[in-house]
C-alpha cells in the first residue's frame, strides 16, 4: 500500500507525492493545526525504495493501458477517462495518471522535513527514485531551517547533484520574539544560514512568509525584520500565506486568552505593503498563491515589479470602507480574484443583496460574518 501524506506546497498541486517521513518532527508551531495528535516517524530506505518499485510497476501498467486503447504509451484524456471512474484501479493509479497526463515529471517528497534523513540516505533515494522513473525531471520538498542549518555546503551539493531541484521552507517570520511566541523553532539567524546553504548549493529556493504573524503588537517589526532576512537570502520564491487561525490550531487558544490580538484583513494588507517596501537588493519571485490572500494580485519579480505589487496594496487601502467590504465578501466567497472584479456590475449587485441581507438579519455583524467566511479555507 503506497502512503500519503495529508499536505504539500500549492505550487506542487500537478506533482508526484512519494512520504519519505510521517508528519513532522518539531510539530510545535502554535499556529499550524497540519500534523498535531499524529508522531513523527522515519521510513526505511528499504520500505520507500519498495514503494518506488511500486510507483514505477503502477507508470508501466498506466501506459501499458494507454497502448492497448490506441495512444501509443501517451497519457490522453480518454485514458484518464478509462481509469477514473474503473474501480479495478486505486487512487495511487488516478493520481498516477493525473501526474503523467500533465507531464511536468515534478516529484515532491513529503512530509514536513525530508531533510531530516541522513544526507547518504536521501541521495541514495533520489538516485533510486530517478533510475526507476525516468519520467521524473524535478524533485522538491519541504525542509525546517533549523534542519538545513546543521547541514554542511557538500551534503546540499550532493542532494542537488542527485536530484534535489527545490527546498520550500516556511521562514513565516524573520523577527525573533515572533518566531519564539509561535515557538517555529528555528530563529532569524538559522532562517538565514539555512537559506543562503541552499542558494549556494545551486538548488532552487522558495521561502514562505506569513502576514499577521506579529499580530497587532509586533506587525511592524514582523514585516521589516521578515524582509531582512530575506534580503540577505535573495531566495528564488517569496511565497507570501496570510495567517488564519483554525480551532485545531494551539494559536487558538492564546488569541481567546488575549495573549496575542490579530490584524483584520486590511491590517494584513498595511503589513504586506510595508513588507513589500522593504524588500531591496534580491532577484526574488513574489507570489500570493494561496487562497488565505487577500491580494491575489500582489505578485511579480523583483526589483521591477515592486511599484506595480505595492501600488496593488495601496488601490486596495485607498477604496472607501463600503467597497473594502464587498472586496472581502466577493474574495473570501471565491467569486473576486483581482480588485477589477469590482466593476463587475451583474456580480457586484449580488454581492450587495447578501451584505443588505445581513444587515438586517444581524445588524453590525457584518465583519464577523466575513471572518467566518474566510476561515472556511483553512
Ligand atoms: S515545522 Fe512546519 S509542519 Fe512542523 S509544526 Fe511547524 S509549521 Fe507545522
Amino acid at each position: 500500500m503506497i502512503e500519503q501524506g495529508p499536505i504539500r506546497p500549492p505550487s506542487e498541486s500537478k506533482s508526484l507525492l512519494l512520504r519519505l517521513t510521517r508528519n513532522c518532527p518539531w510539530n510545535r508551531c502554535l499556529f499550524c493545526p497540519v500534523y498535531k495528535g499524529n508522531t513523527f516517524s522515519r521510513r526505511s530506505k528499504e520500505e520507500i525504495k519498495a514503494e518506488i518499485d511500486q510507483l514505477s510497476e503502477i507508470v508501466n501498467d498506466i501506459k501499458n493501458i494507454s497502448r492497448k486503447l490506441g495512444f501509443a504509451g501517451k497519457i490522453t484524456r480518454t485514458v484518464i477517462s478509462h481509469i477514473y471512474p474503473n474501480k479495478d484501479y486505486s487512487t495511487i493509479y488516478r493520481h498516477v495518471s493525473h501526474w503523467l497526463y500533465f507531464g511536468e515529471g515534478s516529484v515532491f517528497l513529503q512530509d514536513a522535513n525530508s531533510l531530516i534523513m541522513a544526507p547518504e540516505d536521501l541521495a541514495e533515494i533520489l538516485n533510486y527514485l530517478r533510475q526507476k522513473i525516468p519520467e521524473i525531471c524535478r524533485i522538491t520538498s519541504y525542509a525546517r531551517s533549523r534542519t538545513l542549518a546543521r547541514r554542511k555546503p557538500d551534503q546540499l551539493v550532493m542532494l542537488r547533484e542527485a536530484g534535489l531541484n527545490r527546498i520550500h521552507i516556511g521562514m513565516e517570520s524573520g523577527y525573533d520574539p515572533v518566531l519564539s511566541f509561535m515557538e517555529k523553532g528555528s530563529t532569524a539567524e538559522e532562517h538565514i544560514k539555512a537559506g543562503c546553504l541552499v542558494r549556494e548549493a545551486g538548488i532552487s529556493l522558495s521561502e514562505y512568509v506569513m502576514p499577521g504573524l506579529g499580530g497587532k503588537r509586533w506587525w511592524r517589526e514582523h514585516a521589516l525584520a521578515t524582509a531582512d532576512a530575506l534580503n540577505q537570502i535573495n531566495p528564488d520564491f517569496i511565497r507570501i500565506r496570510s495567517l488564519r487561525v483554525p480551532k485545531t490550531a494551539p494559536l487558538s487558544e492564546k488569541i481567546e486568552n488575549g495573549e496575542i490580538e490579530l490584524l483584520d484583513d486590511d491590517g494584513v494588507v498595511r503589513e504586506i505593503r510595508l513588507f513589500i517596501e522593504n524588500l531591496d537588493g534580491i532577484t526574488s519571485a513574489v507570489a500570493s498563491d494561496h487562497i488565505m490572500n487577500l491580494l491575489e494580485e500582489i505578485s511579480g519579480t523583483l526589483p521591477d515589479d515592486k511599484e506595480k505589487m505595492l501600488s496593488v496594496a495601496d488601490r486596495y487601502l485607498d477604496l472607501p470602507e463600503e467597497e473594502r467590504t464587498i472586496y472581502k465578501v466577493g474574495r473570501w466567497g471565491g467569486a473576486y480574484r483581482s480588485l477589477d472584479d469590482l466593476r463587475d456590475l451583474e456580480l457586484r449587485g449580488k454581492i450587495e443583496q447578501v451584505i443588505r441581507q445581513w444587515n438586517l438579519e444581524t445588524p453590525g455583524q457584518v465583519h464577523e460574518i466575513i471572518k467566518e467566511i474566510a476561515d472556511q479555507y483553512i
